[in-house]
C-alpha cells in the first residue's frame, strides 16, 4: 500500500513539476538546456526518471553534452570508443573524484579503459580500499575479527561492464553520464553512493567491436527509422575475431576483451560484476529461473534477488513501465563476464534494456511474450504501439544503474560481509567435508589437452600445485607430478 502512494506521488512529480529547482534536482542546478534536450530525445514522460531528467552543472568537469555537443542518446548519434575514452580522460583530469586506469589492449591496438569513481577520500586511497577487499576474498589469510576490523573501512566496488556485444550499443552512452551524474551531483543519493562505495566503469569493453558498430551505423542505418525495411543492423563481425557473439568467452579466455575484465576481477575484487545488454523490453534485470547452481554460495543468489527486485520496486515506483526481473543467472553458465564473480564469491548480475539496435528512433508494437502481466513483470511494457529511442534506453539503464548503486550503498557492510562469509565458507568446504581436492594425473591420454585444462583452471584463478613425491590416496596411489587442485579455496 506504501508503495502504491509513494508510486504515485512520484509519477505526479514527474508528469507535473518544471524540471529546474525541482525538490529532486536540488542542490544540483541543472546545466542550462540539458532538461530540455532529454525531455525533447525522451518520446514519453514515463519513460524518464527524475533522476536522469537533467544533467548537473559543473563549473570545473565538463559534461558528456558540453564534450560531444549532444546528450548522451541523441537520436542518429553514437560515440565511437576513441570519442569515449577523451570523454572518460577528460573527465578524469577534472574531477578528483575520477581516476582512469587501462586494463588492456585490444587485438586492433585499442585501449581498454576503466573508470574508478568515489568520493575525493575514496579515490586518494584506492590502493587501500583494493587491498582491503583483496584481503576479505582470502579469508585463509584473514580472520573473522580481521574481517571485522577491514569491514568498517572498506567499500564494496561495483563494476559496469558496458557494450560487451557491440550491436547493443545504448550502455556506452548511458554509463558515460552516470560516470558524470557520479562524479559531480551533489544529490543526498549521489553522494552517500560516492562515499560509500567503489564505481568502476568499463565504458566500451569490446572496442574493436563499437567502432565496427559505429562506423556500420553511420554507413548504413543513420536515418533509417523504418524497421521493416532497415538494412542488416550490425557488421559480421562484433569484433576483430568473434563472428556475432564474443560473450561465450568466459571460460576459453581467448579475447582481449575477456582477459581485461579477469584481470580487473582480480586487482579490484569487486562485490558486483554488472554486464549491461540489450535484449528484452523494456528493461529486465537479471535473476535466472532457477534451478540454481548448488556450488555457488546461497548468499550470492539472495543477494542477486534483492538487488533485481529492488530495481523494480524502484522503477515501479518512479512510474517507469516494462520493468521485469526474470531469466538468466543461474550460475551454471561459464559464458557471460558475470561468470568470474559468481566463481569467486561476488555477485555477478546483468540488465536487458532494449536497445533499437540503432541509434534512431523506432516504433513497436510488441506482442503478449512481452506484454503478459506476470507476478516478475507486474507492470508490462506497453501492449499498443509506442516510439522508443535511444534516450529512453539510456533513461532505463541509467535510473535503473542508480537503484541498484543505492541499495549497494545503503547495505554496503551487509554486502562486505557477505563477501567474506561466502569466502570462508568456499574455503571450509574443502577442510571439513569431502571430496577435498581434484587430481588430475599429468601422464594420461594426450599431454597437451591435460596442459590446456591445467591453463584453463589457472586462467580461472583456481589454485593448482603439483604432489612432489606420490600420493595414496583411497581410490589409489597417483604419482609424482600429478596436478592438485585443492578445494580448500575460496
Ligand atoms: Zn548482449
Amino acid at each position: 500500500m506504501q508503495n502504491g502512494l509513494a508510486a504515485a506521488a512520484l509519477f505526479a512529480l514527474v508528469a507535473a513539476a518544471p524540471p529546474a529547482g525541482r525538490a529532486d534536482v536540488l542542490p544540483d542546478v541543472a546545466e542550462p538546456g540539458s532538461a530540455e534536450d532529454i525531455a525533447a530525445a525522451t518520446t514519453e514522460p514515463r519513460f524518464l526518471s527524475p533522476w536522469v531528467a537533467y544533467l548537473p552543472q559543473s563549473a570545473s568537469v565538463p559534461s558528456p553534452r558540453a564534450f560531444l555537443h549532444r546528450i548522451p542518446g541523441a537520436a542518429g548519434e553514437l560515440v565511437e570508443s576513441a570519442q569515449a575514452y577523451a570523454y572518460c580522460r577528460a573527465l578524469a583530469a577534472a574531477s578528483p573524484r575520477v581516476r582512469l586506469f587501462s586494463i588492456g589492449r585490444s587485438e586492433e591496438g585499442r585501449d581498454i579503459v576503466l573508470l574508478a569513481i568515489a568520493d575525493e577520500a575514496g579515490i586518494q586511497n584506492l590502493d587501500g580500499l583494493k587491498a582491503a577487499t583483496a584481503a576479505l576474498a582470502d579469508p585463509r589469510r584473514t580472520d573473522p575479527a580481521a574481517a571485522e576490523r577491514l569491514i568498517g573501512t572498506a567499500r564494496p566496488v561495483y563494476y559496469f561492464n558496458a557494450a560487451l556485444h557491440s550491436d547493443e550499443t545504448g550502455s556506452t552512452e548511458s554509463v558515460l553520464e552516470l560516470a558524470y551524474r557520479l562524479a559531480v551531483s551533489e544529490q543526498p543519493m549521489i553522494r552517500r553512493i560516492r562515499s560509500s562505495l567503489v564505481v568502476l566503469i568499463n565504458p566500451v569493453s569490446n572496442p574493436d567491436g563499437r567502432d565496427k558498430q559505429v562506423e556500420w551505423f553511420y554507413r548504413y542505418l543513420k536515418g533509417k527509422t523504418d524497421r521493416a525495411t532497415l538494412p542488416r543492423q550490425a557488421p559480421p563481425y562484433w569484433s576483430k575475431y568473434a563472428f556475432v557473439d564474443i560473450n561465450r568467452d568466459a571460460h576459453q579466455q581467448t579475447h582481449e576483451t575477456t582477459k581485461a575484465v579477469h584481470r580487473m576481477f582480480h586487482d579490484w575484487h569487486p562485490t558486483v560484476v554488472h554486464d549491461l545488454h540489450e535484449a528484452v523490453a523494456l528493461l529486465m534485470t537479471w535473476n535466472g529461473t532457477g534451478p540454481y547452481n548448488p556450488n555457488i554460495d546461497a548468499i550470492t543468489f539472495s543477494e542477486f534477488l534483492e538487488l533485481s527486485f529492488h530495481e523494480v520496486q524502484v522503477m515501479n515506483g518512479l512510474g517507469m513501465p516494462g520493468v521485469s526481473t526474470w531469466n538468466f543467472g543461474e550460475g551454471f553458465a561459464h559464458l557471460f563476464l558475470d561468470s568470474v564473480a559468481m566463481n569467486h564469491n561476488a555477485i555477478g548480475r546483468g540488465y536487458e534494456t532494449w536497445g533499437n539496435g540503432s541509434a534512431e528512433t523506432m516504433t513497436w508494437t510488441l506482442g503478449p511474450e512481452d506484454t503478459s502481466r506476470e507476478w516478475w513483470r507486474l507492470v508490462p511494457p506497453p501492449a499498443t504501439e509506442f516510439a522508443w529511442s535511444a534516450r529512453d534506453n539510456v533513461n532505463y539503464n541509467e535510473t535503473a544503474a542508480l537503484a541498484a548503486l543505492d541499495f549497494s550503498a545503503l547495505h554496503a557492510r551487509e554486502l562486505l560481509s557477505n563477501f567474506y562469509q561466502k569466502g570462508l565458507h568456499s574455503w571450509r568446504k574443502g577442510v571439513d567435508e569431502a571430496p577435498f581436492a581434484f587430481l588430475i594425473p599429468a601422464e594420461q591420454g594426450d599431454p597437451a589437452r591435460v596442459a590446456a585444462l591445467v591453463a584453463r583452471l589457472l586462467g580461472q584463478h583456481i589454485e593448482v600445485s603439483r604432489a612432489t613425491a606420490p600420493l595414496a590416496v583411497r581410490e589409489g596411489t597417483y604419482p609424482a607430478g600429478t596436478y592438485v587442485v585443492r578445494l580448500d579455496q575460496p
